[in-house]
């Protein structure tokens, strides 16, 4: 027997490692690369009953019945004894470079170590590698844990008592962290980001080296621009508030233009099949909850698959609207309430109404029912460190809730400034464009959320479809992944939003 057991975890996997990877599936080039040395076993950890693969991968299987981490952990040692070394990957790693297995096994025997994993790497580059002695500790700390066994299962588990491990990392030679790269193939948008990777450099398909992929990746930034990941979507034209730090301020009166049902459904619909791994936020300019059929559209959004960010001032955030929101899955609703103050005074000046009690109380009244993924957001202002303490202060019962908001200028288009300036050193393209897609609600696409106004008019979803106008959005990122100086137009130049992100 050999030293070395590679687990392959398919726990979890999605239909998308059925998809074409260079002549074959997804799943079944990872199967190769790890199959492909002659150094360790190799086995393919998966749910009993599953049915996205086929009944045999050509790997040993190591059938669970649940997706515990201890069930997995114990079956491995109990079942799969005498290894030195248990390395995991994921099914859906079709780039892993395989001689990474041997460096990262090298460099556990090297310093005694009892995991060592990868930092820099994008996700799915790295393997982990556990001692048999972690694996027996860790059998015992899963106990009674509901961790289930995901690509993140290892690292969790140490992190229960971090200091009690030989923990040794390699640290990649380039830093990969700033592009948030997932290189497994689970979602679409990473399909479609393998197929760019595949037509820009063909021979990755055979050439598996690490450092081939690497400058593959550093020399083309465009292929992080796939598929919408952050739609925002504007259900109406209008808010109770006036708030001086509003966008809105920017944009001419406009007749009041309401989404319909029918549009609101062919906008969802069509994303839940463009880009189904993508979240859907109501709405960017104005109070979604002031829209006759919210609840409608939020069951829409959820039901379609999407994620929903449904982001309020409160106001309206009735008792019905509250029993909608706790019965949603929190994973996939999440709420974010814009208080932004707590100085009843400081409220009515800032937002030109003095109705910070009503939403409180909605807000009190939603904490009520549902804690999980309802954020508190607070604006940060220059020099206005009192007041966010004031708000930490007042709510300090859910502390963990607050969402401290960056003050937005819109390129500079509002007065005053954001409290702290977080822009990285070197300009970058921007993020906004590579993932964003922000709809008015006439259907109208401008370049991005700093361009209410649609200075650059990209489309109108309603009448070309999202995919096309997402397409014809393509021309800005290129520009910006051209142009190091001055990153695209004049918006662009002034504008400190391009290092945000949002899922
Ligand atoms: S840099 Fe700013 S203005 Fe330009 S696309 Fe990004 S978010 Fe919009």
């Amino acid at each position: 027997m050999k030293k070395v057991l590679v687990v392959v975890n398919a726990v979890g996997v999605t239909p998308v490692v059925c998809q074409e990877f260079s002549r074959r599936t997804v799943w079944e080039e990872t199967i190769r690369r790890v199959a492909s040395s002659a150094d360790y076993d190799a086995l393919l950890v998966r749910l009993a009953g599953e049915g996205v693969l086929p009944p045999e991968c050509g790997l040993p299987e190591l059938r669970v019945s649940g997706n515990g981490s201890h069930a997995v952990l114990t079956a491995l040692s109990g079942d799969h004894p005498g290894y030195d070394w248990y390395v995991f990957v994921s099914l859906s790693s079709a780039f892993l470079d395989p001689s990474l297995i041997g460096h990262f096994v090298q460099v556990g025997e090297r310093q005694l170590a009892h995991y060592v994993y990868g930092e820099h790497f994008p996700r799915g580059m790295a393997p982990e590698v556990l001692s048999a002695e972690a694996l027996t500790i860790l059998c015992g700390v899963s106990s009674g844990r509901d961790f289930p066994f995901s690509d993140e299962a290892i690292f969790d588990l140490m992190g229960l008592d971090i200091n009690s491990w030989d923990i040794e990392m390699v640290v990649s030679e380039h830093d990969f962290r700033r592009m948030r790269l997932d290189l497994r193939v689970m979602t679409s948008e990473a399909a479609a980001r393998m197929r760019s990777l595949l037509t820009l450099d063909p021979g990755l398909a055979d050439d598996w080296s690490w450092e081939r992929l690497s400058l593959v990746l550093r020399s083309h930034p465009e292929i992080l621009r796939t598929l919408p990941a952050y739609v925002e979507f504007d259900l109406l034209d209008t808010c109770q508030l006036a708030c001086r730090f509003c966008p809105r301020t920017l944009l001419l009166p406009a007749a009041e233009r309401v989404v319909s049902l029918d549009e609101a459904r062919r906008v969802i619909d069509e994303l839940a099949r463009f880009a189904p791994g993508a979240t859907l936020a109501l709405s960017p300019f104005s109070e979604p909850l002031l829209h006759p059929e919210c609840g409608t559209i939020i069951r829409m959004v959820l039901d379609a698959g999407l994620r929903l960010v449904l982001e309020t001032n409160g106001l309206a955030l009735d008792q019905g609207m509250a029993a909608l929101l706790a019965a949603a899955d929190p994973e996939r609703c999440i709420v974010i309430v814009s208080l932004d103050f707590s100085d009843p005074v400081r409220y009515e000046n800032e937002k030109g109404s003095g109705l910070l009690g009503l939403a409180e109380e909605n807000l009190r009244r939603l904490f009520s029912l549902r804690q999980r993924n309802v954020w508190l957001q607070a604006i940060q202002f220059e020099q206005d460190d009192a007041a966010l303490d004031a708000f930490y202060e007042k709510w300090k019962e859910y502390a963990d809730a607050i969402l401290p908001r960056k003050y937005n200028t819109w390129c500079h288009r509002l007065p005053g400034n954001p409290a702290v300036d977080l822009s990285p050193l070197v300009r970058t393209p921007c993020w906004h464009l590579a993932r964003d897609l922000v709809i008015r609600p006439d259907g109208s696409v401008g370049m991005c959320k700093q361009d209410p106004e649609g200075r650059v008019f990209s489309g109108n979803v309603f009448s070309e479809g999202l995919a096309a106008v997402w397409q014809r959005l393509d021309e800005q990122w290129q520009r910006h992944c051209g142009d190091e100086v001055s990153r695209g137009d004049d918006l662009c130049r002034v504008c400190d939003e391009w290092h945000t992100f949002n899922f």
